[in-house]
C-alpha cells in the first residue's frame, strides 16, 4: 500500500485547523500586498494611480497593480449583505491560494452600511470556508494548495474592539463549520452510522460533552421502531447518538435533533439514478447538530445543549421495509409506510420523542434534508422553517437575521395532517403531492407532546449547493452552525 498524507482516507474526523492567522492591523504595512474594497462613487478622487483610473468599481470587479488589488463594491446604497458576502468569498478564494501574507482594507463606508459583527461573521466564514477545500479524498491533501499564512485586516479604529470580539467568535465557529463540511462531503462508504459514532466520540474527547451511543440492540429494547424500520435494508447498523453539553449554572436546555441518513437510495421506493450520488448529503442535519454542539461547547455558552442524531442507511434489500408496511414508533403510534423514500421523518419522529421525554428541553430544533418540495418552494436560498408556535418562529427568525443564515417560515398544522390518514394504522407517512414539506412538518409534530416548544428546519435546499452562494461554498455548505449557535446564545441570555 502506498503511503498517504491524506488523513481523510482513514475516515476519521480530522479536525480542521486554519493554516493561517487573521490579525487586526491598524498600521500601514507598506511591504504587504493590499486588497482594498472600493465603492463606485469613491473611485476617482481616491485613486491617483494612473493604472486604476478607468476602473468603475462595479460589484466584485477588480483591478490589480504590482502592490494592490482594488475590488469594487458597486453603488454603496445598493450593496446588500448577500452581495457583500459574495465579494468577500471570491476575494478569500483568490487570497488563500495566491499570497502568503496580505493585507485587507475594509473601509469605514462598509461599516456605515453593515454592523461590525456582520462584517466579522462574513469575513471569518468566507475565509474559513476558502481555507478548507472540499476535495477531501484526493490522494494529495488539497489543503496543500492553501499558502496563506497571515491575513492582516484593517478596520476603522472606532470599530476595532467590537470587530475583534466578533471575529474571534466567528473564527471558532468557522472551524466547526468546516468540521461539518467534512462530515457532509464524505461519501457513504466513508461516512456510515458507525463512523459518525466515532466522530461523536471525538467531539466528546475534545470538548466537555458527554456522548452516549445507542446501538441496534438498545434501539430495539427502547422500541425506536422508526429508526429500525429504515435501517432494516442496510448492512450498516443504525446508531442513535446523544451529545450532552451541560455547563455548571445552565438555566435552560436546548435540544438539537438531526436526521442522519448516511446514504438514501430511497429504499424499495428507489430513487432515479441520475442524481442519486447526492444522497450522501442526506445526513446534513445530523452534521449540523453534532458540530453545533461542539461549537456551543467550544464557545462555552451558558446553556445546556443536547445533540441527538439518528444515523441510518436507507437501502433496498431482502430485509428492507416495504411500501405498505406498518411500524410502531417510539411514542407508540402505528405508521403505515406507503413510500420508503419518505424515511427521514421516521427517524426524526423517534428522535423527537426521545428528546422531549428524556430532557424536557425549553426548545427543540430539528434539522433535516427532508423534502424535495422544500427545494421547489424556496430554492437553495432559505431553509424552510416550521413550528406551530409563532413565538418560536419569531425567535428562530431573529437568530437567522443575527447569524445571517436565511430561513423562511412555511405553514403546517391540522389541514396538512388530514392528508396523513391511513386505512389500517394511526397515520400514513406520506400525504399526496402538494404541500409536501408542510405535510412532512405536520407529520413530525405527531411525535411530540408539546410541539409548541419545537421548530423544524427543512434544509434540503441549503444543505448541499450545486454552486456557491454568498459565504456558502458549492457542495457541502455547512449551513446551520452559525444559526444554531445564535439560537443557543439567545436562549442562554434569556434566563440569566
Ligand atoms: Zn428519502
Amino acid at each position: 500500500m502506498a503511503e498517504t498524507t491524506n488523513k481523510h482516507l482513514e475516515g476519521e474526523l480530522a479536525y480542521p485547523e486554519h493554516k493561517f492567522q487573521i490579525l487586526l492591523e491598524e498600521k500601514t504595512l507598506a511591504d504587504l500586498y493590499t486588497f482594498d474594497f472600493i465603492p463606485a462613487a469613491e473611485n476617482e478622487e481616491k485613486l491617483p494611480v494612473a493604472a486604476f483610473s478607468f476602473f468603475k468599481a462595479g460589484l466584485n470587479e477588480s483591478v490589480s497593480s504590482a502592490k494592490k488589488t482594488l475590488i469594487g463594491v458597486g453603488k454603496l446604497e445598493e450593496l446588500d449583505l448577500e452581495q457583500w458576502a459574495d465579494v468577500l468569498s471570491s476575494t478569500a478564494g483568490k487570497i488563500v491560494k495566491n499570497f502568503k501574507e496580505v493585507k485587507l482594507n475594509i473601509p469605514a463606508i462598509i461599516f456605515r452600511r453593515f454592523k461590525a459583527g456582520q462584517v466579522a461573521n462574513l469575513l471569518a466564514t468566507a475565509f474559513g470556508n476558502a481555507g478548507y477545500p472540499s476535495e477531501l479524498l484526493k490522494s494529495k491533501d488539497p489543503a496543500e494548495k492553501i499558502i496563506l499564512q497571515k491575513l492582516f485586516v484593517s478596520v476603522p479604529a472606532a470599530k476595532r474592539l467590537e470587530f475583534q470580539t466578533q471575529l474571534e467568535k466567528f473564527l471558532v465557529i468557522a472551524r466547526h463549520i468546516n468540521a461539518m463540511r467534512q462530515t457532509q462531503v464524505l461519501p457513504g462508504n466513508f461516512l456510515t452510522p458507525t463512523t459518525m459514532e466515532k466522530r461523536a466520540l471525538q467531539v466528546g474527547n475534545q470538548y466537555p460533552v458527554k456522548v452516549t451511543v445507542f446501538d441496534e440492540r438498545q434501539l430495539k429494547e427502547m422500541g425506536a421502531g422508526g429508526i429500525l424500520a429504515v435501517a432494516r435494508g442496510s448492512e450498516e447498523e443504525p446508531r442513535m447518538l446523544v451529545l450532552d453539553y451541560n455547563p455548571a449554572g445552565a438555566k435552560s436546555t436546548i435540544a438539537l435533533v438531526g436526521k442522519g441518513v448516511t446514504f438514501d437510495t430511497g429504499g424499495i421506493s428507489i430513487k432515479p439514478s441520475a442524481e442519486m450520488h447526492e444522497m450522501k448529503y442526506d445526513m446534513s442535519g445530523s452534521g449540523a447538530a453534532l458540530h453545533a454542539i461542539a461549537a456551543i461547547a467550544d464557545l462555552k455558552l451558558p446553556v445546556r445543549a443536547i445533540g441527538i442524531v439518528g444515523m441510518v442507511e436507507n437501502m433496498p434489500d431482502g430485509k428492507a421495509f416495504k411500501p405498505g408496511d406498518v411500524y410502531r414508533a417510539l411514542n407508540g403510534l402505528t405508521i403505515e409506510v406507503q413510500n420508503t423514500d419518505a424515511e427521514g421523518r421516521l427517524v426524526l419522529g423517534d428522535l423527537l420523542t426521545y428528546a422531549e421525554k428524556e430532557y424536557s428541553p425549553d426548545l427543540i430544533i430539528n434539522l433535516a434534508t427532508l423534502t424535495g418540495a422544500c427545494v421547489v418552494a424556496l430554492g437553495n436560498y432559505y431553509a424552510g422553517l416550521f413550528s406551530p408556535s409563532q413565538k418560536v418562529i419569531e425567535s428562530v427568525q431573529k437568530a437567522a437575521e443575527q447569524s445571517l443564515e436565511p430561513v423562511w417560515a412555511l405553514p403546517m398544522g391540522r389541514v396538512y395532517r388530514e392528508a396523513l390518514k391511513s386505512e389500517i394504522a394511526d397515520h400514513n407517512n406520506i400525504g399526496g403531492r402538494y404541500g409536501g414539506s408542510s405535510i412532512a412538518a405536520s407529520f413530525l409534530s405527531l411525535f411530540l407532546k408539546k410541539p409548541e416548544k419545537w421548530a423544524h428546519l427543512d434544509i434540503a435546499g441549503v444543505g448541499m449547493l450545486n454552486k456557491s452562494y454568498g459565504v456558502y461554498p458549492a457542495h457541502a455548505s455547512g449551513y446551520g452552525i452559525r444559526l444554531l449557535v445564535q439560537i443557543a446564545e439567545n436562549l442562554g441570555a434569556e434566563k440569566k
